[in-house]
């Protein structure tokens, strides 16, 4: 961020794993963060420890961002407290692995309503106070998966992709008002999702196997995916829009 102007970020599902870390990043940065999760005592625990480091933030607890409702009273309660939300990270997120012949339409929607329907509920909610400040960044974390295809997770990787083409449609129809919306696509980062996903035996091995042939040699850290939304949420990165910055150690490219 350049010049003295302090700003507001809100951070979805910043009780755990990236949001947590992204949440920390921004705070530490000198943005003024909410930690918005489904979570009410990880929300509480992640803005202490912001807090703890000399930093301002805030925690929205227990806020589904499936129900638009409880979005827009997170987002006024946010911006009672802090101000108008001037950058938005979608990052709450849910993974799911199922045959594709028995996704039942329950799944697909449960789905579809946290990792597509939520960030849409979150823009709509913080666009009109980005459009009159004439400044606004957003960042979808979307999921490597959107590049490569993923076996088993049809609905998850659907929902991702659906991510993907809202954040270039976004960018294209609010750049003229001085909002820039990115997406980043995380691979193989070590969070409690992926752990939860080895623990299942979901991943077809461990996760130090994984490490040993990707890439850069090792599993990707919440920081990563934190110091990619530090840049793309930074006035230097005003010429960014519509992109995917992919952080996945070089599992895709
Ligand atoms: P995580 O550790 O499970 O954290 C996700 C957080 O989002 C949790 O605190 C969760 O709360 C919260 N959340 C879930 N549903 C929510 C809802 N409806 N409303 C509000 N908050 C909700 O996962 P992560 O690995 O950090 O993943 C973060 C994002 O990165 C997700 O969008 C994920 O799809 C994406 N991603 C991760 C990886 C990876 O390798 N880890 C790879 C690709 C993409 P509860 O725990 O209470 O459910």
């Amino acid at each position: 961020m350049s010049g003295t102007a302090r700003r507001t970020a809100l951070v979805t599902g910043a009780g755990s794993g990236i949001g947590r870390a992204i949440a920390l990043r921004l705070a530490s940065d000198g943005f003024a963060t909410a930690v918005l999760d489904l979570n009410k005592e990880s929300a509480a625990a992640v803005a202490e420890e912001a807090r703890a480091s000399g930093h301002e933030a805030i925690a929205v607890g227990g806020v589904d961002v499936c129900d638009r409702a409880q979005v827009n009273a997170a987002v006024e309660e946010v911006r009672g407290a802090l101000g108008p939300v001037l950058v938005l990270v979608n990052n709450a997120g849910k993974t799911g692995f199922k045959d594709f012949l028995n996704i039942t339409d329950d799944s697909w929607d449960h789905m579809m309503a946290v990792n597509l329907r939520g960030p849409f509920y979150c823009c709509q909610a913080v666009i009109p106070g980005m459009v009159d400040a004439g400044w606004g960044r957003i960042v979808n974390i979307s999921s490597s998966s959107a590049q490569s295809g993923q076996q088993y997770m049809t609905h998850y990787v659907a929902s991702k992709s659906g991510l993907v083409g809202l954040t270039k449609s976004l960018a294209l129809e609010f750049g003229p008002a001085g909002i820039t919306v990115n997406t980043v696509p995380p691979g193989f980062v070590d969070t409690p999702m992926l752990r939860g996903s080895e623990k299942r035996g979901l991943l077809g091995s461990k996760v130090e196997d994984i490490a040993a042939v990707t890439p850069v040699r090792r599993a990707g850290r919440p920081e990563d995916i934190a110091a990619a939304c530090a840049f793309l949420v930074s006035d230097e990165a005003g010429y960014v829009t519509g992109q995917s910055i992919g952080v996945n150690g070089g599992r895709n490219t």
